[in-house]
């Protein structure tokens, strides 16, 4: 497989301590959130003067940032939404990862050199609707997590634009970025300096996911009814098996989440995924060999060890958020 076209790798980049490792480790894009923008909580989105920072180390090393603007935006935010991402063209930047299909439109008819990631918010499933965002102005489609490698061989030989998969993410019960759970638990939200306007709790609209999927699952109503207590769990989903039928026929670019994990973690994916692609390009056969499953294995120790943390944390916020605002409510009473 010598001069086959390897996929970009794509890794996250919570902070510039992040971006910086994990270009060394040898990914050729990181993606980031500017603050209120990205679907995840502040804490690893990033400021304009971190985004200038890891736009011109990207620059002088050949490296791509893609910025994401993959919250759903009200009528009032899209101006805010156009300014901002002026602001980041002006620093160089082309890449972004957008969800909402009107607010594409509006940014590819000012700066049509624009390369626009359909993010994974979208929940594109077919070639209907890859086609549908194509023409809408979107250049890259991320797939749906583990669609199996014919489906995606299909959309690949049908769709005139790029295709991202997903290989290190988080299991969802649901499609990612078609959960509406998180819609009940929007406590609060206040509008920032610059116009955006952030529901905490709900990522669509600019703030976190509470995780409340992850709860565990117990009531007297699921008692009565027979249900045993069901935990939905933190599990990961890693692919690396089928990175040689990924290379094959011709995936574009291949993404780790995970702006939440530790730089030193996201620092490992990135050395293995690395090595993998790069082995794998020259001997898809060297995927075989045990040492990449063991080597994941450990890894993703340590990734349950800190998103469970993580998720327990978010769990009590959200917890306290609920008491707060429902202590002062009058008890309900229902006429039948
Ligand atoms: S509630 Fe669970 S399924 Fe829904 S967005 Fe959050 S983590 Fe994903």
């Amino acid at each position: 497989m010598t001069n086959i076209k390897k996929p970009a790798l794509l890794a996250p980049a919570g902070s510039e301590e992040m971006a910086v490792l994990a270009f060394e480790a040898g990914a050729d894009m990181v993606y980031a959130g500017p603050r209120g923008w990205s679907r995840r909580t502040r804490a690893f989105e990033v400021d304009d003067s971190t985004i200038e920072k890891i736009a011109d180390y990207a620059a002088a090393n050949g490296k791509i940032l893609k910025l994401a603007f993959n919250t759903l935006p009200s009528s009032d935010e899209i101006p805010a939404g156009i300014e901002s991402i002026s602001r980041y063209y002006g620093m160089g930047l082309r890449h972004f990862i957008m969800t909402d299909p009107g607010f594409v439109r509006q940014i590819k008819n000012r700066f049509p050199d624009t390369v626009i990631t359909a993010s994974v918010g979208c929940s594109v499933m077919n070639i209907r609707e890859f086609n549908f965002y194509r023409a809408a102005g979107f250049d890259v489609m991320v797939a749906p997590s583990e669609m199996p490698v014919g489906e995606l061989e299909e959309l690949k030989q049908q769709f005139e634009g790029e295709i991202e998969v997903l290989i290190h993410a988080n299991r969802d019960y649901t499609y990612l970025g078609r959960c509406t759970m998180s819609s009940y638990f929007r406590f609060r939200h206040e509008i920032d300096e610059k116009g955006k306007d952030n529901f905490f709790g709900s990522p669509n609209r600019g703030g976190l996911c509470y995780r409340v999927c992850k709860s565990s699952w117990n009531s007297p109503c699921l008692q009565s009814a027979g249900c045993k207590p069901a935990d939905l769990g933190n599990v990961c989903y890693l692919s690396f098996e089928e990175i040689p039928e990924y290379i094959r026929i011709g995936i574009d670019c291949l993404k780790i989440q995970g702006r939440e994990y530790s730089p030193k973690l996201v620092e490992k994916l990135v050395k293995f995924y690395r090595q993998l692609v790069d082995e794998c390009a020259e001997n898809p056969d060297t995927v075989k060999n045990p040492q990449w499953k063991e080597r994941l294995i450990e890894m993703e120790a340590q990734r349950d060890f800190e998103r469970n943390k993580r998720t327990g944390a978010l769990l009590e916020e959200c917890r306290d958020d609920s008491r707060r605002i429902f202590a002062n409510l009058e008890p309900l009473e229902l006429k039948l």
